[in-house]
């Protein structure tokens, strides 16, 4: 799959409003009013923006936090993760390594074997059964 890099009009006209403001605005969405926090089918989660895998549902687990959550993505190089300074406490913002959509961060306080949690907005996924 080819980098995927559009203009910031082009994703505005792609995506919706909601999307458009989580994956290219760094936006949150609301803990349990989203699509996939309480959603146990088994597959894959997409990237919305430019469809690259990025969870599987074989490391979904249920955080309580209201958000979808994972110990790790689908393959390490699915995501890029980076420093992120805009609250006191510094976290670590994870990407889409295809098309940079913000997903969401990852905190060191996850369960075993990685200890991680991916703490993903759903808006930022799309679910595909397999
Ligand atoms: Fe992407």
């Amino acid at each position: 799959m080819g980098k995927k890099e559009l203009t910031d009009d082009e994703w505005k006209k792609k995506l919706s409003a909601d999307q458009y403001k989580v994956c290219r605005q760094k936006g949150t969405e609301p803990p349990f009013a989203n699509e996939y926090y309480n959603h146990k089918e088994k597959g894959t989660y997409h990237c919305v923006c430019c469809g690259q895998p990025l969870f599987s549902s074989d490391n979904k687990y249920d955080s309580k936090t209201g958000w979808p959550s994972f110990t790790k993505p689908i393959h390490q190089s699915a995501v890029t993760e980076e420093p992120d300074y805009t609250l006191e406490s510094i976290r670590t913002e994870v990407k889409c390594s295809n098309c940079n959509s913000h997903l969401g961060h990852v905190f060191p306080d996850g369960p075993k074997p990685t200890g991680l949690r991916y703490c993903i907005n759903s808006t930022s996924l799309q679910f595909k059964k397999s």
